[in-house]
Parts: C-alpha cells; sequence; structure tokens
C-alpha cells in the first residue's frame, strides 16, 4: 500500500532523510523507532504530503504522493489535489489537536461533514460507532478540556477513522500521556491492527511494536539502520547503534 523509495528531504543545507526505502502492505503495521532527530516525524509528514520531499518517490495506494503525471510531466499537486489524496491518510498526533470548542462527539463529525459533505445524522450515527469503538460513548459530549489525555488521544484516533481512511499514521501517539492512561490507547491500537488497518506508528513502546508490528524499523541520522520482523530487530538486532538505541529506551 505503501512505498518509499530514495526519499530525501533537507531543511536549508540540513539533510533530515537521506534516502528512505521502505514498504508497507495492505494490513501491515510497521513500528518506526529511533533517536530524537533522526527524521521519524519528517517522514511520517512527507507520507500524507505536510512536507513535500526533495528526492524520490512516495507512492500510497499506487498514486504519487503530492505529485501528478500528466502528458509525461511531473506536476506538484494543486491544494484540492492533495485534500483529496490527504483525506484518504488520517494522522494522529503526539499532542492531541481536538479542536477545543466542539464536543468529543462533534470533533469526530467535523470532517466528514465538511469535507467528505456526509449528511449530518449519518455522520452522527457512525461518530457514535466510532466512539462505541474506542470505549467513549459516555463522554460523547464532553469537550476536550473535560477529558484525560488518554481519551483524547482515543477521540482523535476515531476521528482519524471517521475519515475512512486507508492508511493511519501515529506519531507517538502515548508519549505524552501519564504512564496510566498509556495502556487504553495502545489496546485500541491493538484492536485497529487486528481489524487490519495498515498503520505506520512512530512510538518508543517495545512491547507494541514487538506483539503489534509486522516489520520494526529502526532510524538514525536520516537513514534506514535496520528493518525486519520483531524478532530479528528487537530481540536479535545486528547493528550496534540499534543495540545501543534499544538499551537506551528498554
Ligand atoms: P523526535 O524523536 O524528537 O520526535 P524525530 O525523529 O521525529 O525526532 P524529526 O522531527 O523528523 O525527528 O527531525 C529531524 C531533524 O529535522 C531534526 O534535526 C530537526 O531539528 C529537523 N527539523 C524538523 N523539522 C524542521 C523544520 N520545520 N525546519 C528545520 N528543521 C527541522
Ligand atoms: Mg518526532
Amino acid at each position: 500500500l505503501v512505498q518509499a523509495r530514495n526519499v530525501r528531504k533537507s531543511y536549508g543545507h540540513v539533510e533530515v532523510l537521506k534516502g528512505i526505502t521502505l514498504s508497507v502492505k495492505q494490513g501491515e503495521v510497521m513500528c518506526l523507532l529511533g533517536p530524537s532527530g533522526s527524521g521519524k516525524s519528517t517522514f511520517l509528514r512527507c507520507i500524507n504530503h505536510l512536507e513535500s520531499i526533495d528526492g524520490g518517490r512516495i507512492i500510497v495506494d499506487e498514486e504519487l504522493v503530492g505529485y501528478a503525471q500528466r502528458h509525461g510531466r511531473i506536476y506538484e499537486m494543486n491544494a484540492r489535489e492533495v485534500s483529496r489524496q490527504r483525506s484518504g491518510i488520517g494522522m494522529v498526533f503526539q499532542r492531541f489537536n481536538l479542536f477545543p470548542h466542539m464536543t468529543a462527539l462533534e470533533n469526530i463529525m467535523a470532517a466528514p461533514v465538511g469535507v467528505k459533505k456526509v449528511e449530518r445524522n449519518a455522520a452522527k450515527t457512525r461518530a457514535l460507532e466510532l466512539l462505541d469503538r474506542v470505549g467513549l460513548s459516555h463522554v460523547a459530549q464532553h469537550y476536550p478540556a473535560q477529558l484525560s489525555g488518554g481519551q483524547q488521544q482515543r477521540v482523535a484516533i476515531a476521528r482519524a477513522l471517521a475519515m475512512e481512511p486507508q492508511l493511519l499514521l501515529f506519531d507517538e501517539p502515548t508519549s505524552a500521556l501519564d504512564p496510566e492512561l498509556v495502556g487504553d490507547v495502545l489496546e485500541v491500537m491493538r484492536q485497529l491492527a487486528a481489524d487490519g488497518m495498515t498503520m505506520i506508528v512512530v512510538t518508543h513502546e517495545i512491547g507494541f511494536a514487538r506483539s503489534v508490528a509486522d516489520t520494526v524499523v529502526f532510524m538514525d541520522g536520516g537513514v534506514v539502520v535496520e528493518a525486519g520482523p520483531p524478532a530479528e530487530v528487537l530481540d536479535d538486532p545486528q547493528n550496534p547503534r540499534t543495540v545501543a538505541f534499544l538499551n537506551s529506551v528498554m
């Protein structure tokens, strides 16, 4: 479903992605690990074209991300094309970025009604189903400020699901949470994986990566240092940098 080939990205003179090549099949979960500054967030942001890339290519569902080919030439997509493409890719960030002036229910309905022009009642029915799926039916009418961090993050996941994405990107979804709230969020993600959702998850939760990921990728300094099944990368790492990183987070 996702293929990244030799992806390069620089900020000014600093190259932060130095040729990332990896792929994720439909229904697979990839966990991305790596030290701070290694380029994990930048790479995720490139996948939904929040950042444009300077080299290589990213293909999601057989479409080039951010670019269109016409008459044999490559064009950068216009805003409308980008937003159509992005609506198929859900993203959940470290900091819950719910709309503060909307209830949990309204947050989940906002994009289907506003972007997809889904009829309000249908959007509401679907939003209530999604709230139930993340275990939050009882707080449908609560505002974000009235929810715990873990609850907010689960609403953020439900909101991403409301657009019926074919791919979900998570950028350290639990690292801003109090430890006792992490488990509920990981459990929702685990369930999504079991239901066959394709996901790329930047996380330092090694236990989650070990039990849920099909592939674990260790990035450092803008390159993929090591990639493979959890049993290889986490339990039998070959590269000294992977070993050092795992020792620091476990
Ligand atoms: P962390 O674990 O801390 O979230 P990361 O692996 O997600 O780190 P990135 O946020 O992708 O790392 O950053 C990679 C590098 O790119 C860092 O050196 C960072 O300072 C730099 N960088 C990221 N965003 C920008 C930006 N908008 N402008 C300039 N430099 C940036
Ligand atoms: Mg990051």
